[in-house]
């Protein structure tokens, strides 16, 4: 069986984030009638509370390097690049250049001003050609307008990994698990992509004893899930970030997610320069505005530019819906008694 019907019957998906699937990818870049092709490894790797491409380019380079050196065949891709952040580049870079030996595979760091979106697809494709690192419009998709124009296969480590796995028949549908937060026993952990977020913190020991809720797929834009949601897989970047109720103030989470977004900001779009501009102003204030709050979320998740923005909404409305809407009302240190308006505001969300 070749490559591509190998990756077909194990139905990888990538592990980006997106969970896209893995063949319908590599299937539009081959279809693309271009001769030049090429391959990105993304190993940006920013989102916060995600660590589990660094942990496999430290313990199983080879792997990734592998899987890129399948797809370049593949593809008949002209040239590949490991797209990497400094740190990752400074700890595994000699030992990625080493396995990479003479295949035509180049070594990008990425931008260091380029923030989180630097490691967005398309912003990477800017930062490689020397534009300006920002995202593109899409469609087109770099699928079939990427790097030089030209057609562009970009997956992340972990899915480099996997079909290195799967072309040599040892793939088990397995994924890697970042663990952070209040638990004792933090760190990367792979087993099986079928297993419930409850299950991997009682496998981990790191199943809490006090009251706490979830946030999965990435400490800034990753979804909030209560106790009693934990019977469903991880879905995103694979990581669950535990939080202890008692801890963590509903003022000071707004503020540390809405924060990311502000920070990270490229700017380049109205709904999200401005939109999440808004939100802060609107948290700041004296008597806030819940619904208008509630409707900057929303316009924002179908109006901005790019993932970031569409992420802004996510964990706020989780937040409010899932935890929240479910905390006895004088454990609350909201401003005004905000709490039932916010609720009313985000029942459908
Ligand atoms: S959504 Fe935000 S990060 Fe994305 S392009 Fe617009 S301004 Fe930039």
């Amino acid at each position: 069986m070749n490559i591509f019907n190998k990756i077909k019957k194990a139905k990888l998906v990538g592990r980006g984030g997106a969970c896209f699937s893995v063949a319908v990818k590599w299937e539009m870049v081959k279809k693309a009638a271009v001769d030049k092709k090429y391959v990105v490894c993304n190993s940006a790797e920013g989102e916060p509370g995600v660590k589990k491409d660094g942990y496999i380019l430290e313990h199983f380079p080879e792997r990734v390097v592998d899987g890129m050196k399948i797809a370049i065949d593949f593809l008949g891709a002209e040239k590949a690049y490991i797209y990497i952040n400094k740190d990752y580049y400074k700890k595994y870079g000699k030992k990625l250049i080493s396995l990479i030996g003479g295949a035509p595979i180049e070594l990008f760091v990425k931008p260091i001003d380029s923030g989180y979106i630097g490691g967005e697809e398309s912003s990477i494709l800017n930062a490689i050609e020397g534009k300006k690192v920002e995202p593109r419009l899409r469609p087109p998709f770099p699928t079939t307008n990427g790097l030089f124009g030209c057609p562009t296969l970009v997956n992340n480590v972990e899915t480099f990994h996997n079909v290195s796995l799967v072309a040599s028949d040892e793939y088990e549908n397995r994924r890697f698990y970042t663990i952070s937060g209040d638990c004792l026993h933090d760190g990367v952990y792979s087993f099986p992509d079928s297993w419930t977020i409850q299950k991997i913190l009682k496998e981990t020991r790191n199943y809490p004893n006090f009251p706490f809720f979830v946030q999965i797929g990435g400490d800034a834009s990753g979804e909030v899930l209560a106790v009693s949601q934990l019977k469903s897989q991880v879905s995103g970047a694979g990581s669950i970030a535990v939080y202890s109720i008692i801890k963590h103030k509903p003022t000071d989470l707004i503020k540390k997610w809405l924060d990311f977004f502000i920070n990270e900001s490229c700017g380049q779009c109205v709904p999200c320069r401005e939109g999440v501009y808004r939100l802060v102003e609107i948290t700041r204030s004296a008597d806030p505005d819940w619904q208008l709050f509630g409707d900057l979320l929303d316009n924002l998740s179908e109006t901005a530019f790019c993932g970031l923005g569409c992420a802004v909404p996510v964990p706020l409305k989780s937040y409010i819906k899932n935890v929240l809407a479910k905390m006895p009302e004088n454990s609350i240190n909201l401003p005004n008694g905000s709490k039932k308006i916010i609720c009313e505001c985000f029942k459908s969300a």
